[in-house]
């Protein structure tokens, strides 16, 4: 069976060190904000070549926390994606504000040419939560421009794109906050919840340390009605020494097996993103769009192949149950491709356990698929 994470040939890599790390942990006798926590901090901070890295709970409150730093006002508006996980929104509205919704453009993420018109007419909005998704990273000259020539505050959602690039410039550089999560399925996943803000900017880091952790300014002292949202001692101990080390690895695999993909999938029923092999970006996931109605069709065949396909997303995040109970929300642009994306995406296995013989079943599948019509 070709899963679309295979956990099981990822423990095998780190089983060795995981044990290790969970060992000194246990002994340490310190297992909550010590020198785990910290140590890991220093070392994704290097990896992302940003100066500070704040660890949290899971990516979500990162993405609050990052928001509530910035100073974010009740019922603020933040211009935001309709198509990503909903954790991207649900931080939004935790942080107490309002989140306004454009179109996504060819790639799945966020229409920057849309968020530019909206950003001209309506002067009152002052946040943008971009998402890095499927792990490509948006146009970051054209998210600075932006962030500049409106004085934005950007929150950038990096938890699919850790290490994606695009050019020169890095994902999660552009914002004042990026936050990123390590879900286990992440390409820096832990086993278990955990997440990390990151940010060039000394105060900003501080307030985050406060922030989760209730809020404190000093033992007892609450200066703001803070998270409990801690990274733990082991998951740091454990991301550190044996996940951390493989990620440069595993992405280089990652995208060797997508450019194998978008240069071989070769079927008039199925439409690659338009992506350039040798672009930057780290496929946390790697996306297909079929013709409407033919999705079913096409994870039967490759579920008769022993392949598992998944949709990201099946629903958009204006039409979730959960946004229509929270009113506030506005769509400033009618979402019609993220709506395309929902009806007719696939995702195709991309884990860095691939073997070449199970890639190449992967690219047979999709080729020999002739759509029932
Ligand atoms: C996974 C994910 C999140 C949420 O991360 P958690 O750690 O599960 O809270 C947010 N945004 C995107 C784009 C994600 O993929």
């Amino acid at each position: 069976m070709i899963l679309l994470n295979d956990f099981a040939r990822q423990w095998e890599i780190v089983e060795s060190r995981v044990l290790d790390a969970t060992r000194r942990v246990g002994a340490s006798g310190r297992y909550i904000l010590g020198p785990e926590v910290e140590r890991f901090e220093h070392a994704l901070a290097k990896f992302w070549g940003i100066t500070h890295a704040v660890g949290v709970g899971n990516g979500m409150d990162a993405l609050e926390i990052g928001l509530r730093c910035l100073d974010i006002r009740p019922g603020e508006k933040v211009l935001s994606t309709p198509l990503s996980a909903f954790a991207s929104t649900l931080a939004i509205l935790r942080a107490g504000a309002r989140p306004i919704f454009v179109d996504v453009d060819e790639r799945g993420g966020i229409d920057l040419d849309q968020c530019e018109r909206l950003l001209r007419r309506d002067s009152s909005i002052r946040f943008l939560l971009p998402v890095h998704l499927y792990g490509i990273a948006l146009d970051l000259q054209k998210l600075a421009r932006l962030r500049d020539e409106f004085g934005l505050f950007v929150v950038e959602d990096c938890a699919q794109a850790i290490g994606a690039t695009d050019g020169e410039m890095t994902a999660g550089s552009v914002g004042q906050v990026a936050a990123t999560s390590f879900y286990p399925t992440k390409n820096l996943g832990a086993l278990g919840d955990g997440g990390a803000l990151l940010t060039n900017d000394a105060h900003l880091a501080e307030k985050a340390k406060n922030l989760r952790n209730y809020g404190q300014t000093a033992h007892y002292f609450h200066s703001e009605p803070g998270l409990n949202s801690r990274l733990d001692e082991l998951h740091a101990a454990i991301l550190h020494d044996a996940f951390l080390p493989f990620v440069k690895e595993w992405t280089e695999r990652r995208r060797k097996i997508a450019h194998a993909y978008l240069s071989r999938i070769m079927n008039p029923a199925i439409q690659l993103l338009p992506v350039e092999a040798g672009s930057g970006a780290v496929w946390h996931l790697f996306p297909i769009l079929v013709a409407e109605g033919l999705r079913e069709d096409l994870q039967q065949h490759l579920s008769s192949r022993e392949i598992v396909s998944a949709i990201h997303y099946p629903r958009i995040i204006p039409e979730q149950e959960a946004l229509k109970r929270s009113p506030g929300f506005e769509v400033a642009e009618q979402p019609l491709k993220a709506s395309r994306f929902s009806r007719c995406e696939l995702s195709l296995p991309v884990h860095p356990f691939l073997s070449e013989a199970e890639v190449e079943r992967v690219i047979d599948a999709c080729n020999s698929w002739q759509p029932q019509t």
